[in-house]
């Protein structure tokens, strides 16, 4: 197992337990039936398959898979897929839980889910990388499909993987079927604007906020960790709404210029050389400095867990967008939330992606694909509103955006699972 073997993992703290704990806080705080937190902290189904994988020397490895559901009250579950060293399954489980909040929250008729296997996959040939997703897709293939559970892209897969997966239970079934995946290549089914989704998303919210707190757009200077799907695209559209982008790194590093970085040089040297460090008139800088950076608005686009009590104080950024998912511990949380900085949290930030993924599902049901602007106008409803409710309550409830939208989410499934009646 030498070549796939895994660091220290980034998480801290246990995932799960932190979303377990936040669930509580809020039921207490929004006055959530006890007995309804008692089935709302538990995931529906988890299911933990071994991935056989034959490597292009020939050896086998036989990787650990997951597919959690964790609520479908709402919807058939939904949530993406994540390949990484880190992936384990508590992990997973929390990252359903927030999935069921955040279809909830931005009120589109899903439950949450999530999947993914601990494997580096930037150490697998394309051919490895394929073997490893349709098998994986073949041990969970009872478990997703278009009315059940839909797969879509998260850290570390793209569309390439999505096409895979709707290529395997496809074949399987005998006949496409369009909607047991999201976020597919525009050729076999993808929408419109769902690349760009989440960081429309994380952009539209930071809009609003800018707004709600009279700023300006050209007066932000602006900080962005992670540099994949969510970081790149938000960088580039921040720069290109007047805002000064400072820093921005992936997961070797970062750059960072004072008066601000040049978005469409870093882009061309990130596509050219494959990395960010060594582009002209910037400077090198560790992910955990940027974080730190002087800046008014700071996008933790990457990992969770990257905020904690260990750096909390020192962050200067006075709107925080969670472009991740949990990049900011709960003792984080509260350090910041004492200091008045405003946090645009996950659920909320990063809910683009799921939203148009909603757009490509009912689009392959019908088989009837819109225009990208009827998409990103869409999009831009739905955020703003969520936003906008979001707010409301924080302010009636005098409490963060965090718990006010995790609040109104909770609700919704609550009495989703108060109407429907518990079974049997
Ligand atoms: N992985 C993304 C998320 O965390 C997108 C999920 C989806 O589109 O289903 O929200």
């Amino acid at each position: 197992m030498t070549t796939l073997e895994v660091p220290e993992s980034h998480l801290r703290e246990n995932p799960y337990d932190i979303a377990k704990e936040q669930l509580r806080r809020v039921a207490e705080l929004f006055g959530v039936d006890p007995n309804l937190v008692n089935v709302l902290q538990e995931c529906k189904k988890a299911v933990v398959v071994s991935v056989p994988v034959t490597m292009d020397d020939g050896t086998i490895h036989a990787l650990e898979g997951y597919r959690v559901t964790h609520n479908i009250a709402r919807g058939p579950s939904k949530g993406g897929i994540r390949y990484h060293p880190d992936v384990e399954l508590d992990e997973v489980k929390a990252l359903a839980m927030w999935m069921t909040w955040k279809c909830a929250l931005m009120g589109i008729p899903f439950g949450g889910a999530k999947g993914g296997i601990r494997v580096d996959p930037k150490k697998l040939s394309p051919a490895e990388l394929q073997r490893m997703t349709r098998r994986y897709t073949s041990e969970i293939i009872n478990e997703i499909g278009p009315e059940k559970d839909i797969p879509a892209p998260d850290v570390g897969t793209n569309a390439s993987v999505m096409a895979w997966i709707f290529d395997t239970y496809s074949m399987n079934k005998g006949h496409s079927v369009l909607g047991v995946v999201t976020g597919k290549p525009l050729n076999v089914g993808g929408s419109l604007g769902r690349l760009e989704a989440t960081a429309h998303g994380a952009l539209y919210c930071i809009q609003e906020a800018v707004r709600k707190r009279d700023l300006r757009m050209a007066d932000l200077r602006v900080a962005v960790q992670g540099f994949g799907n969510v970081g790149s695209f938000l960088a580039k559209f921040l720069a290109e709404q007047g805002a000064t982008v400072i820093a921005v790194s992936d997961s070797r590093g970062g750059i960072y210029n004072e008066a601000g970085l040049d978005m469409a040089a870093v882009l061309a040297h990130k596509q050219e050389t494959g990395a960010l460090e060594g582009l002209r008139g910037a400077e090198s800088i560790t992910n955990e400095e940027l974080l730190l950076l002087d800046c008014d608005v700071l996008a933790p686009c990457a990992l969770e867990q990257v905020i904690t009590s260990a750096n909390a104080d020192q962050v200067k950024a006075k709107i925080i967008a969670e472009g991740a998912n949990g990049p900011i511990t709960p003792t984080a949380d509260e350090i910041l939330d004492d200091r008045g900085v405003l946090i645009l949290p996950d659920v909320l930030a990063n809910a683009g992606g799921v939203v148009v993924s909603y757009f490509e599902w009912v689009q392959g049901l019908q088989e009837y694909f819109w225009k990208e602007d009827e998409i990103n106008s869409k999009l831009r409803d739905i955020t703003t509103r969520a936003f906008n409710e979001t707010w409301r309550t924080a302010e009636e409830r005098k409490t963060s955006m965090r718990l006010a939208a995790y609040g109104l989410a909770v609700r919704r499934v609550a009495d989703a699972t108060i109407t429907r009646g518990l079974y049997p």
